[in-house]
């Protein structure tokens, strides 16, 4: 747990969010700012920074990720049109909070890029 990590403080309810997932690895809430129809975060638990972050150990905890990823767009009706998952990483990648999460994004047709 990182203190003044805002996606820490929405893991432990400290701060409200629209939660639509939980397991005792990971939670997935809407995000604030939506970019389309269903914008979802999907968010481990545990404080990692960002995607430079990630190494072997990580493994699993990466695999659930894109397993709740999956089952949250199927739930969401995406499967069969299609969806977008993003990862930011860094000052490049344009990642605003530094608390490692999957963007799930659909229902419109989102382009090449976003
Ligand atoms: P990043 O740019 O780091 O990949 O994405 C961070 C995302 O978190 C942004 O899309 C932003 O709208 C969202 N976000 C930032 N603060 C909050 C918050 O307090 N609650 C929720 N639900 N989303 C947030
Ligand atoms: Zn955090």
């Amino acid at each position: 747990m990182a203190e003044n990590c805002i996606f820490c403080n929405i893991v432990t309810g400290e701060i409200s969010s629209d939660m639509v997932y939980q397991d005792e690895e990971v939670v997935a809430f809407a995000d604030i700012h939506p970019l389309a129809p269903v914008h979802l975060l999907i968010v481990p638990r545990r404080h990692i920074s960002s995607p430079a972050e990630v190494d072997k150990e990580d493994a699993h905890l990466m695999g659930h990720l894109l397993a709740v990823a999956s089952e949250l767009a199927r739930q969401q009706g995406l499967a069969a049109d299609g969806f977008r998952l993003v990862a930011n990483s860094g000052p490049n990648g344009g990642q605003e909070v530094y608390h490692l999460h999957f963007h799930l994004l659909g229902g419109r047709s989102l382009g090449r890029f976003v």
